[in-house]
């Protein structure tokens, strides 16, 4: 299966629909070819215009998700036309997957408690989910970790420790293990261990769930504002694609 990427202000992503992406993922594994897998956002790409190292991190990731409305916007406005894939449900059907071919897997990141709550949800819905580490995200040698995921093995990490940390821990976990393939997953831990609410469906068919987050969580509100509109006026504005 070949990628379409489509370069967003020099930042590649992936043009395949939900299924084909999940394809796409799925074969990383079994080939044992591994890779990371970013779901990038507005917000994301601000950080790689910054950081010249981090926007290495994201052209050199094996698959590229556009997550949210704002790439979905900012794709039309160059003429290509592709939904956006949630994360979130992104990570969930790979956890299936996961569990129906009998590939194991790791969870790094959140607050102990919230990946506890997570772990037994997650055995809840896949009794034989194959779950062969987990580490809170609060440590300080990632050496260690690293060390130890080595020895366990995964064939898929989720990693929730927040932008751009998850992205940077596992682009240096990939040196030590290329054949793994892993996510950063961002809050989904959260989300998943019952402690913290996804916007109700309507938001999340209408691609406003950054919206609802907001109103609930107004100090999100100088994250998201101004980074959406001036992304999407640095995408109008540019002409090289
Ligand atoms: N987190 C972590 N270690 C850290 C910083 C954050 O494990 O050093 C976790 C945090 O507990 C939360 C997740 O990373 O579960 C990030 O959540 P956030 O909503 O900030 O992520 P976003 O998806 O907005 O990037």
């Amino acid at each position: 299966m070949e990628r379409k990427v489509f370069s967003l202000l020099g930042f590649n992503i992936d043009t395949f629909d939900f299924e084909s992406a999940l394809v796409f993922a799925k074969n990383l594994i079994e080939e044992k070819r591994g890779g990371q897998i970013v779901t990038i956002n507005p917000e994301m790409i601000e950080t790689g215009t910054k950081s010249p190292f981090f926007a290495k991190i994201l052209n050199e990731a094996q698959l590229v998700i556009p997550d949210g409305i704002g790439i979905e916007i900012g794709l039309k406005l160059k003429g290509v036309d592709v939904k956006r894939i949630a994360g979130i449900e992104f990570s969930h059907k790979l956890l299936e997957i996961c569990v129906q071919n009998n590939f194991s897997v790791a969870l790094v990141g959140a607050k102990p408690e919230i990946l506890e709550k997570t772990v037994k949800n997650l055995k809840e819905e896949f009794q034989n989910i194959k779950i062969v580490y987990t580490q809170d995200g609060y440590f300080e040698d990632t050496r260690r970790v690293f060390d130890e995921l080595v020895k366990n093995a995964p064939d898929f990490v989720l990693v929730a420790l927040g932008s751009p940390k998850q992205e940077e821990f596992i682009y240096e976990f990939r040196k030590n293990s290329p054949q793994t393939l892993m996510i950063g997953v961002g809050g989904s831990f959260d989300v998943w261990s019952g402690e913290v609410q996804r916007a109700p469906e309507i938001y999340q068919k209408t691609g406003t769930e950054w919206l609802y987050r907001t109103v609930k969580e107004p100090k999100r509100i100088k994250r998201i504002f101004p980074t959406l509109p001036m992304f999407l006026l640095r995408v109008l504005l540019n002409k090289s694609e």
